[in-house]
């Protein structure tokens, strides 16, 4: 039998290929800056169908909880005429609008004891951006993430090479460590956290999180190189393959009650706790994956090389608008 590992990292691959090609005829036909919100949108749906219907096939009764849902695809016919447009390029059949839907509406489960959480498209913004974005996959047993499989089409093998060959495969399983691969399947190698590295990573956009209390404690802490901002998951790959040390995310002040989407953070951490990091939240709290959708009891996150960890909540814990 197939493992759930090679499923995983079979299904995310293709929405990756899916994304590249949809990102390419944006990147062609639009000037991406006016690009309006269609591109992703088919992108986003494309992703989560063939995902969950890979998943499906083979695990019949596993759950799955992901972003989308076909509701504004159903209230939108020219948008489901290009997502079907792209799924039948990628598989046998003409997919029927209405098979479409169904694979998409899979990803409509509960959370529970074992279940898959899945975002098909992470940093959209970066996406249209024609720049980093993240299709983020993990499978959840008792509590804990199990696997995850993070695919980041755009990340350069090597930050500090420009040159470098774009898109990164990052793979975990809970006790065997973290794995990244190259898209061309030549390079599969193990990756680790540094404890050399001084460098923070944190979200593009300035509404995410609170990018001036980040450089604050930055400072604190003696770091005093810029931080590496990227949209979407590829984030924690950054700091599991040692480029980064920190990757920290504050709640906005304008949006303090914010909680964390379980699929924004499940593949991640698995893949920074098997390069020997840490992942919590900013209080220092483990991130429950099991309140549903949504982290209710966690505020914002804090992953590290483990070593800064206690120094950096700290530094949290005294930052005045982190008070609870
Ligand atoms: P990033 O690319 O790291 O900025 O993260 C993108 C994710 O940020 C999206 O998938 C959203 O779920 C999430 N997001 C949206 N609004 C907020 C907010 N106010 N605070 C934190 N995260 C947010
Ligand atoms: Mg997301």
């Amino acid at each position: 039998m197939v493992s759930e590992k090679q499923i995983a990292i079979n299904a995310v691959l293709r929405a990756m290929q899916l994304c590249q090609r949809v990102q390419a005829d944006m990147v062609k036909t639009d000037a991406v800056e006016k690009a309006d919100r269609s591109p992703v949108t088919v992108a986003d749906f494309g992703s989560q169908a063939l995902i969950c219907h890979a998943i499906n096939e083979l695990f019949e009764k596993d759950a799955i909880v992901a972003e989308e849902d076909s509701q504004t695809l159903q209230a939108n016919p020219q948008l489901m005429q290009g997502v079907v447009g792209y799924l039948n390029s990628f598989v046998e059949d003409s997919l029927s609008p209405q098979t479409v839907c169904d694979w998409i509406d899979r990803g409509s489960g509960e959370v529970g004891e074992r279940f898959w959480t899945l975002d098909p498209i992470d940093g959209t913004k970066g996406f249209l951006r024609g720049d980093q974005y993240a299709v983020a996959l993990a499978l959840m047993l008792a509590g804990e993430v199990k696997l995850g499989v993070l695919g980041c089409p755009n990340l350069p093998l090597r930050l500090d090479d420009p040159g470098a060959q774009r898109g990164c495969l990052f793979v975990a399983e809970r006790g065997r460590g973290a794995q990244m691969l190259s898209l061309d399947g030549q390079l599969s190698e193990g990756i680790h956290i540094s404890r050399t590295s001084r460098r923070f990573a944190e979200s593009v956009e300035s509404t995410h999180s609170d990018l001036d209390a980040h450089a604050h404690i930055a400072r604190q802490v003696g770091i005093m190189e810029p931080p590496i901002r990227m949209d979407g998951q590829g984030k924690y790959g950054v700091l599991a393959r040692g480029e980064a040390s920190v990757y920290i995310r504050l709640p906005n002040p304008a949006t303090p009650d914010y909680r964390e989407c379980i699929w924004d953070h499940a593949a991640g951490l698995i893949v920074v706790e098997e390069a020997g990091g840490l992942v919590t939240d900013i209080d220092g709290q483990a991130l429950d994956f099991s309140r549903g959708r949504r982290m209710t009891d966690n505020r914002g996150i804090l992953a590290t090389n483990g070593e800064l960890h206690p120094q950096l909540l700290e530094c949290i814990h005294r930052w005045p608008q982190s008070s609870k």
